[in-house]
C-alpha cells in the first residue's frame, strides 16, 4: 500500500521553469485585478513581490496556488497546465475544467504560508504540523509524527513541539506553519507576506528560516515589504503595481529603478 503521496510524483526538471504564468486576468466582477501578467520562476530560486496593497499580489499568489479561478490566461507548475485539461473534439481543441482530485494533486506540490498563520489552537505545534501529512496525505500517524519532529526541528522549534499556539510568539507560529507547509514535501513554496503581523523583533526569525529553506534549494514566491530580505536572497524582483507587473529584473532593479512608480514605492518601504 502506498502511504505517501510524494512517492508518486516525478521530479520536476530543473532546466525548466517551475512555474509558468502567461498573460493572466482576473476580475472580479467589474473590478480587473490583474491585467495581463507574465512571469516565470526557475527552479531552486526566490522571486520576490513587491507593490503596493491593492496590487493584486495575493490574488496573483493564490491564483497559483488554484485559490481563485482566472478569468484568462494560462498558470503552468512544473510544465503542467493547472486547473484545466486541453481535450481534443471535432471542432478543434477546448479546455475542460481538471476535477477536484486532479485539482487537489496539482495542489498538492504547492506548500502556502499566509500573514496570519491560521494554526489549530486546539492542536500543539507537533499536532498542527502532523494534521495534513495525516488527513490529506494519507501518511500513516507514526510516520507523520515522525516528519513532524523534522521538520520543527529545520525551523528551530525542536524544543517546543508539545506547545499549543497560544503558548508561542508569533514568530515561533509562523515557524510552525512553515514547518507545516513543509510537511507535504511541496516542491513550491508561497509565501504572503509571512512577516507582516509581527511585532519588529520577531520577523528576523521567520526571515532566517525562509533564508534557510531558499538555502535548500527550495523554489520560492515571496510577497513582502521587507527589502534586506528580497535584495539578498531574492533572484528576481517583481514589481507589481495596478494588476501589472512595472518592473521585473535581478535585485539591483531595488538600488536602481527605472520607472517613477517603483521610486516613489520604494521610497515609502525603504
Ligand atoms: P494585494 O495583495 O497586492 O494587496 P490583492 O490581490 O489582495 O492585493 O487585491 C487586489 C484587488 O482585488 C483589491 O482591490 C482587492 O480589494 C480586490 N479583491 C481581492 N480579492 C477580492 C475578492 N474576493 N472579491 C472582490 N475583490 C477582491
Ligand atoms: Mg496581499
Amino acid at each position: 500500500m502506498k502511504t505517501d503521496q510524494s512517492e508518486d510524483r516525478k521530479q520536476p526538471d530543473s532546466s525548466k521553469p517551475a512555474i509558468i504564468i502567461r498573460d493572466v486576468h482576473k476580475a472580479f466582477g467589474d473590478l480587473h485585478v490583474l491585467k495581463g501578467i507574465s512571469l516565470e520562476v526557475m527552479p531552486g530560486t526566490v522571486t520576490a513581490i513587491l507593490g503596493p496593497s491593492g496590487s493584486g499580489k495575493s490574488t496573483l499568489l493564490r491564483m497559483i496556488n488554484q485559490l481563485e479561478t482566472r478569468t484568462a490566461g494560462e498558470i503552468y507548475v512544473n510544465g503542467e497546465l493547472t486547473g484545466y485539461r486541453q481535450v481534443e473534439t471535432s471542432h478543434g481543441p477546448v479546455l475542460q475544467t481538471l476535477d477536484d482530485k486532479a485539482i487537489a494533486r496539482q495542489r498538492a506540490r504547492i506548500g502556502m504560508v499566509f500573514q496570519r498563520f491560521n494554526l489549530f489552537p486546539h492542536m500543539t505545534a507537533l499536532g498542527n504540523v502532523m494534521e495534513a501529512p495525516v488527513h490529506v496525505g494519507g501518511v500513516s500517524k507514526a510516520k507523520a509524527h515522525e516528519e513532524a519532529e523534522v521538520q520543527l526541528d529545520r525551523v528551530g522549534l525542536g524544543d517546543r513541539m508539545d506547545y499549543y499556539p497560544a503558548q508561542l510568539s508569533g514568530g515561533q507560529q509562523q515557524r510552525v506553519a512553515i514547518a507545516r507547509a513543509l510537511a507535504m514535501h511541496p516542491d513550491i513554496m508561497l509565501f504572503d507576506e509571512p512577516t507582516s503581523a509581527l511585532d519588529p523583533e520577531l520577523v528576523g526569525e521567520v526571515l532566517g528560516v525562509m533564508r534557510q529553506v531558499a538555502g535548500e534549494g527550495m523554489t520560492m514566491v515571496v510577497v513582502t515589504h521587507e527589502m534586506g530580505f528580497a535584495r539578498e536572497v531574492a533572484d528576481q524582483i517583481v514589481f507589481m503595481d495596478e494588476g501589472v507587473v512595472v518592473e521585473q529584473g535581478g535585485p539591483k532593479i531595488i538600488d536602481h529603478p527605472a520607472t517613477d512608480r517603483f521610486r516613489s514605492f520604494l521610497d515609502t518601504v525603504l
